[in-house]
């Protein structure tokens, strides 16, 4: 087995940080209008496939990327709460016998509020899950109905409840503000509801109305109003008062936390680190070939090209090989991969910035110049000086680089200057 595998060198010594592993599951009960994920409903028949191939893939990348350790793993998706009853354990058991999963890794399962019976909330509890993801996005019965959510607000609570008689302490709520029709004051009072139920982790994210979305469509169609930018953007300000006031530390644009339990998972993305994701369309970050650079790959989007793959390259069926390489700024030879690049110098410093300031305790840039092996602050020399200047960015005393407050929902804007050369 063991012959046919190409890793390369430095990705061998870069994999002594670890990994983060996201599966991605690609099945909801129906399918929300304004939802652009890689996301299906009416595809249950195929919950047998998916499994079959998302444990071989777990499986065999443990053999490629030689065993690593696994610093969290995430199960999102979809709807992973809706996979039929001990397949979460089955997914997490073949992780736990295949990779070192350090003992105190972030373990999260994205849940709708529906899903979460007395029952499920134990099997996932008994499966490993240590932190739940609920899909609130309102409060407001209104509201969630124009979103297309199966719950309404009181179903909501009883979720977050039912999660803490299972003995999940770790709990994270989403929320979606900038609404077709919302007003502020359903916002303020979704965001006191939310604040009363007292979750550890809070993710705030104003709507977008992505391409092709039924939502988008009826507001272009003049069904719904156009959401106002400026509204959104006082929900927002009215959020961090409040969450600020009920103890909650803002430490990501779009995230809130009580003490010590930022989402682990997220920081992996947000430090750049490395990860590998399994399942249909999922994404893949590691570091090979020249320091700095990031081959990222990313599997079929189609759930049923994906189990027919898999099951090829699980029979050794597959064109291509049943066996990853891994070699210098590529990888071939998977065949469930649709597509990978590799990183050069500019998209590894502009991410590099982008992802770095997106954590409002900001950045020390010459630590992230000498972990990606890009001067950065000469790189940036004139960018740098003309945001500050601005009021965009604040250089802290002690050499750290952070957005300023008045940044936050600006934020693009400011990430764009660094897309040059
Ligand atoms: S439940 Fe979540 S993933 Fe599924 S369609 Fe709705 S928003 Fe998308």
């Amino acid at each position: 087995m063991s012959q046919s595998l190409q890793l390369h060198d430095r990705t061998a010594s870069a994999l002594d940080e670890g990994v983060s592993l996201y599966v991605h599951v690609p099945f909801c009960l129906s399918k929300c209008p304004y939802c652009d994920f890689n996301t299906y409903q009416g595809i249950e028949p195929q919950f047998g496939d998916f499994l079959t191939a998302v444990l071989h893939e777990i499986t065999t990348w443990s053999v490629v990327l030689g065993r690593p350790t696994v610093n969290t793993v995430f199960l999102g998706g979809g709807t992973p709460s809706y996979l039929p009853d001990g397949d979460v354990a089955r997914i997490l058991d073949t992780i736990a016998r295949n990779y070192d999963v350090r003992i105190d890794a972030e373990i999260t399962a994205e849940c709708n509020p529906n899903d979460l019976t007395p029952e499920k909330c134990a099997e996932l509890r008994a499966a490993g899950i240590n932190r739940v993801s609920i899909g609130v996005q309102s409060m407001d019965n209104g509201l969630l109905a124009m979103l297309g959510r199966r719950h309404d607000a009181d179903e909501a609570a009883q979720a977050l409840e039912r999660c803490r008689r299972a003995g999940f302490d770790n709990v994270n709520l989403d929320l979606m503000y900038g609404l077709p029709r919302q007003s502020l004051d359903q916002w303020r009072d979704t965001v006191a509801r939310v604040v009363a139920l007292a979750p550890e982790h809070m993710s705030l994210y104003s709507l977008t109305l992505e391409e092709g979305t039924p939502l988008r469509a009826w507001v272009q169609q003049g069904r719904l109003p156009e959401p106002d930018p400026d509204l959104a953007a006082d929900m927002y300000d009215h959020a961090r008062a409040t969450l600020a006031a009920a103890g909650y530390h803002h430490y990501e644009i779009s995230n809130w936390t009580l003490p010590g339990l930022e989402s682990e998972h997220n920081l992996t993305y947000w430090r750049n680190l490395q990860w590998v994701g399994v399942g249909p369309g999922a994404h893949s970050s590691l570091r090979v070939g020249e320091a700095g650079s990031a081959c990222r790959f990313w599997t079929v989007r189609s759930p049923r090209d994906y189990a027919r793959l898999a099951r090829e390259w699980a029979d050794g069926t597959a064109d291509d090989g049943p066996w990853p390489a891994i070699t210098e700024g590529r990888i071939a030879a998977v065949p469930t991969v649709d597509g990978s690049e590799v990183s050069d110098e500019a998209t590894t410093a502009a991410e590099t910035m982008f992802l770095g300031l997106r954590l409002l305790d900001g950045m020390d840039v010459a630590a992230a110049s000498a972990r990606v092996g890009i001067d950065l602050l000469d790189r940036y020399r004139r960018e740098l000086a003309e945001l500050a200047e601005d009021g965009l960015l604040v250089w802290e005393k002690d050499g750290r680089l952070r957005l300023a407050e008045g940044a936050y929902l600006v934020a693009n804007q400011v990430f764009t200057r660094f897309l040059v050369g």
